[in-house]
C-alpha cells in the first residue's frame, strides 16, 4: 500500500493519471488520500517529469513564502483531481465524457495555458509554464490532462484496475495492449491468490 507521493508507484503511465491515483482505493473503500500537503503534490510533479529539479525547489520556497494561497491550490488541486478522474473513468465505460468534469479541467487548464511565456531554450523558442504561484502547480496537472484529451483518438482507452481496493486509472502502453491491472505484481498477483483460493474451496 502507497503511503505517500513519496513512494507510490507511478502505474500510470502519463502524469495526470498518476494524478488521480493519489487516492489509494477508489474501490470497496475510498482512501487513504496521499494527497495531505501542497508539498506531496510538488513531490508527485517532480517524480513524472512534470518539472524539474530547479522548479522543484522554487515551488518550495513559493509554497513557504504564500502558506495560504497554497492551501487554497491544494484544494483545488483536489477538485480539479477528482475532475480528471470522472473524465478518465469514463474511458474504460466506453461512455463520453462527463460535461462538468470536463469543463472543470477546461477551465484550469484554459487559465494555466494563458500564464504561458514564451521563452528561448536549448531547444529554441517554447511556450513554457509561469511558475510564481502556487496555483501555477495546479495548472501544470490540467496541461497533462488536456494533453491526454487532446490525444483522444490516438491512444488506447484509459482503463480502471479492477483489483480490489484499487481502482487506479492507467494507460496502457504495452505492445499488445492487453494490460488489465495497475500492476502485475500487485493486483495482478492478489487476483491470482484470490483464484487459486477459490478453486482449493
Ligand atoms: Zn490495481
Amino acid at each position: 500500500m502507497a503511503t505517500s507521493t513519496i513512494d507510490m508507484p507511478l502505474s500510470g503511465g502519463h502524469p495526470a493519471l498518476d494524478f488521480t491515483n493519489t487516492v489509494d482505493s477508489r474501490r470497496g473503500r475510498w482512501g487513504p488520500d496521499l494527497l495531505q500537503s501542497y508539498g506531496d503534490m510538488i513531490t508527485l510533479a517532480y517524480r513524472t517529469g512534470l518539472i524539474d529539479k530547479a522548479q522543484k525547489g522554487e515551488l518550495f520556497a513559493i509554497e513557504k513564502a504564500n502558506p495560504q494561497k497554497a492551501a487554497m491550490a491544494l484544494k483545488e488541486a483536489l477538485q480539479l483531481r477528482e475532475a480528471i478522474y470522472a473524465v478518465f473513468l469514463s474511458e474504460d465505460a466506453e461512455q463520453p465524457y462527463p460535461e462538468e468534469a470536463f469543463e472543470c479541467v477546461h477551465e484550469v487548464a484554459r487559465q494555466a495555458r494563458a500564464r504561458q511565456v514564451l521563452s528561448e531554450t536549448g531547444a529554441g523558442f517554447r511556450w513554457l509554464p509561469l511558475l510564481t504561484e502556487p496555483a501555477d502547480l495546479v495548472g501544470l496537472f490540467a496541461e497533462a490532462a488536456a494533453e491526454l484529451i487532446v490525444r483522444r483518438y490516438e491512444r488506447r482507452l484509459i482503463r480502471e484496475c479492477k483489483g480490489d481496493n484499487c481502482g487506479w486509472l492507467f494507460l496502457d502502453t504495452s505492445k499488445n495492449g492487453r494490460r488489465i491491472w495497475c500492476s502485475e505484481a500487485t493486483c495482478g498477483t492478489h487476483e491470482r491468490v484470490k483464484r487459486f483460493r477459490k478453486k482449493r474451496k
